[in-house]
């Protein structure tokens, strides 16, 4: 069976920890490749080559470091179908979506290139009489990314795009359940011109990122992941003095005013509940039918889902695919169970689906109506084609309901009230806002981050927040005067 290995200095390789783990083809149920794990000698080798790296990397220009990311930029652009593909194969997604998600990660990678503009300090003359004062930004160092299966190359490039540009040399240990487009990703750099040591990759589990975790030459971590890893790599980075975002779980609700366009909002909640089978972390997973227009939505959703054409991520006409994993799969499924158990109203069972009958991981749209905050399936992150249907009396109720939700990463409302989309704008606790728009993920010059427990730390990832974040900022106060005028003064220096 065909092995996913490393990328340490320039090179793939694989390692000698004897360790490594299944990644499956989803559509079909088979094990396709295994991936070697890293133990510590990997990491170690990791860490060698990345400080060895450092000081020519930092000393780059910044128009030569633009200049490599430019071609970055334009070899992952030439391979985006190679690389689409290879996450379809280990992930599942359909194509298109596949080729979405390398798109969207290339804004990345676009917005990086800015790097001479985005590195620019201020400066200040005559601060004090012939002193003048100026701040710049240096990277950190080694830094590491810790990326999930659902976005296995738009991630890695929220992290790495910013990160390189900065001047720092990034380790990236991927999710070890789609691991390929990664290490693709990492050879096309290579050939892009990324000196060695530079970008890397180590496959692995929890032994590998404990590793990372536990170097001191690890100067920051950027992770991304469900909410009890993120808090606890947050806790351990930050216990060690590194510095530390860990992106999250989510819930996303989707608020539908009375007012709302039924077929509009109708469309948007099928296709941001069941997209990439449900397993983004700005999926709509909760529906939030304000007032009258309950029964007439959830008659909309229904008569819409045996439209999504479910099948392989590479057949053409198929919209969504399968999970991720078989486990992964019955975890989603027995939501459907418990819903229904704790008094929700099974309204669609994906589990009836004709592609559940074959040996891959599927699961069809499932649609769960009249949900309550206590139930499981509105407690719980279920990450599937799983949407449930909460009905309040009134858009306070809606407001009220997702500041009392544990998670804030993005929420959206559906409305032709201009004067309630802004109130919701303004009242929601939420990280991104949507308005008409189900799943608002920020561009590229933006930076992407949920609040409450759907991000640990205080920094966005990628965009404006990436640079501070992979950057510490230096101030210099400096002055050329006449030698001749200089004389003791040991009184705390004040500025004239
Ligand atoms: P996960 O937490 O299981 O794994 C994420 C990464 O952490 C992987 O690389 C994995 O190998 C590693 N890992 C797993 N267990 C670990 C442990 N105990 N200690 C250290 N590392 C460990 O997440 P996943 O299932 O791969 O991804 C899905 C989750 O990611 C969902 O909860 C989703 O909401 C979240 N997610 C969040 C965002 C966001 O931006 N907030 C984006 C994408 C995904």
């Amino acid at each position: 069976m065909e092995r996913i290995g490393h990328f340490i200095g320039g090179r793939v390789v694989h390692g000698g920890s004897g360790r490594e783990g299944p990644v499956y083809n989803p559509a079909t149920g088979e094990q396709t490749h295994a991936v070697a794990f890293a133990g510590e000698d990997e990491v170690e080798a990791a860490l060698a080559a990345a400080r060895h790296a450092l000081p020519a990397w930092r000393a780059t220009s910044l128009s030569r470091r633009a200049e490599i990311l430019f071609r970055i930029r334009e070899t992952l652009y030439a391979h985006r179908q190679e690389i689409a593909e290879l996450v379809t194969a280990q992930h599942g997604k359909v194509l298109t979506d596949a080729l979405g998600e390398v798109a969207r990660g290339l804004e990345n990678v676009e917005f990086a290139c800015g790097i001479p503009h985005l590195l620019k300090g201020d400066f200040t003359e005559q601060a004090s009489t012939g002193v003048d004062v100026y701040s710049i930004r240096q990277p950190l160092g080694v830094v590491a990314g810790i990326s999930p299966f659902n976005f296995p190359a738009m991630v890695p490039m929220w992290m790495f795009a910013s990160a390189i540009a900065c001047g720092n040399a990034f380790i990236l240990k991927p999710s070890e359940k789609d691991p390929g487009a990664s290490l693709r990703i990492a050879e096309l750099l290579h050939a892009a011109g990324l000196p060695q040591g530079v970008f890397q990759v180590v496959q692995g589990d929890r032994q590998t990122v404990d590793a990372l975790l536990g170097s001191p030459w690890v100067r920051a971590v950027s992770f991304v992941g469900s909410t009890p890893v993120a808090e606890a790599v947050h806790e351990s980075a930050a216990r060690a003095g590194k510095r530390v975002q860990a992106l999250a779980g989510a819930k996303n609700h989707m608020v539908v005013l009375p007012d709302a366009d039924l077929d509009m909002a109708a469309d948007a909640a099928v296709s941001a509940a069941y997209g990439s089978a449900g397993e983004r972390c700005m999926a709509v997973s909760v529906v939030v039918a304000v007032g009258a227009i309950g029964d007439r939505l959830v008659a909309a959703i229904r008569e819409r889902i045996p439209r999504v054409h479910v099948g392989s991520g590479f057949d053409p006409a198929a919209e969504m695919g399968p999970l991720v994993t078989r486990e992964h799969r019955d975890r989603v499924a027995a939501y459907l169970d418990s819903g229904p158990r704790q008094g929700a109203e099974l309204v669609v069972d994906g589990r009836e689906h004709p592609a559940c009958q074959g040996p891959g991981f599927f699961l069809g749209p499932s649609l769960l109506d009249r949900v309550t905050p206590e139930m499981d399936c509105y407690r719980d992150e279920i990450f599937g084609p799983v949407l449930s249907v909460v009905r309040v009396e009134t858009y306070e109720d809606a407001v009220s309901l997702i500041g009392q939700n544990r998670w804030g990463n993005g929420a959206a409302i559906f409305t032709r009230d201009g004067g309630a989309a802004r109130s919701f704008q303004f009242d929601v606790e939420a990280g991104m806002v949507g308005i008409n728009v189900p799943i608002p993920v920020p561009v590229g010059y933006y930076s992407f981050g949920g609040w409450k427990s759907s991000l640990f730390g205080d920094t966005h990832i990628y965009g404006p927040e990436s640079i501070q974040f992979y950057t510490r900022g230096k101030v210099v106060t400096s002055r050329w005067p006449d030698p001749a005028t200089s004389a003791l003064d040991l009184g705390f220096p004040r500025t004239r």
